[in-house]
């Protein structure tokens, strides 16, 4: 892995996981660092590209030597959206908002909004968090300050 970058804040939430991702052995380091605080990926040895989330082979070049590499937890947001038809596993969080991030690594990632929905606009930094909960962590963006 790369020189670190600065760890992303860990939000503590009360529960499971609505959706607990499937953690194979593949995506086991990812997961684990995430809960660290820290964001990775994988980077084509080939080719250089960066995926996310984490492939075993590259969407660029088809190679499957790779490297996991820390990404930096800033970008911006590129579009977001409130969720107002709840899938049955997200209706206890009520209302929700859901985010494209552009990373400052160049990769373009989704995942929830959080924060104050008044600061929410295109292109306004944000910054990576991780949401723990009781069964393991989840990772999203909010709002720079
Ligand atoms: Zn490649």
């Amino acid at each position: 892995m790369s020189a670190q970058s600065p760890r992303m804040p860990i939000l503590k939430r009360a529960g499971l996981r609505p959706f607990p991702p499937r953690v194979s052995a593949f995506t086991r380091p990812f997961w684990t660092t995430l809960g660290e605080g820290r964001l990775i990926t994988t980077a084509c040895r080939a080719c250089g590209r960066l995926t996310f989330p984490p492939k075993l082979v590259c969407r660029g070049c088809w190679s499957e030597d790779y490297d996991w590499r820390e990404l930096r937890p800033s970008g911006v947001l590129y579009s977001y959206t409130r969720v107002h038809v709840l899938p049955r596993a997200f209706v206890a969080d009520g209302l929700y908002d859901f985010a494209i991030v552009d990373l400052a690594d160049g990769v373009r990632l989704m995942c929830r909004l959080l924060g104050d929905p008044a600061q929410f606009a295109p292109d306004i930094p944000v910054e990576m968090v991780v949401a723990m909960y009781d069964d393991g962590p989840l990772f999203a963006a909010r709002p720079t300050g």
